[in-house]
């Protein structure tokens, strides 16, 4: 299986804006923003959907969520408020088969997301 695009980011193949980095999780800018922040939250571990994560897994789970929750709260969106949200295979809209986070805010969002 080849490398994804978030692999050759966590392997420093390719460059990203990072803004966080841990044993387990990166997190950097999403290379085209949907609001004034936009991070993804990336696990260093590659599952390809939501579906492929198994039960052993939720502790990484709560680990991304917590970790966007710090973040937000380090820029000071978090009392305005923000977004978390994970897409999942067509439906859903995912075009990077490695599971990724992505945190919304910095500005009311309304409607849909991308
Ligand atoms: P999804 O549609 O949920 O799979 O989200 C994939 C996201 O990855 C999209 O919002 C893209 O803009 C973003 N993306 C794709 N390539 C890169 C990259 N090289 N650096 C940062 N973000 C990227």
């Amino acid at each position: 299986m080849s490398d994804s695009i978030f692999e050759k980011i966590i392997n420093r193949q390719i460059p990203a804006d990072i803004v966080f980095e841990s044993e387990d999780i990166i997190a950097f800018r999403d290379i085209a923003p949907q609001a004034p922040v936009h991070v993804l939250f990336v696990p260093k571990h590659r599952f390809d959907t939501l579906n492929d994560v198994p039960d052993s897994e939720a502790l990484m789970l709560g680990r991304l969520m917590l970790a966007a929750q710090a973040y937000a709260k380090s820029i000071g969106i978090a009392d305005d408020g923000y977004r978390v949200v994970m897409n999942c295979n067509r439906h859903g809209g995912q075009t990077v088969f490695h599971i990724h986070m992505h945190l919304l805010g910095g500005a009311p969002l309304t409607g849909g997301f991308a």
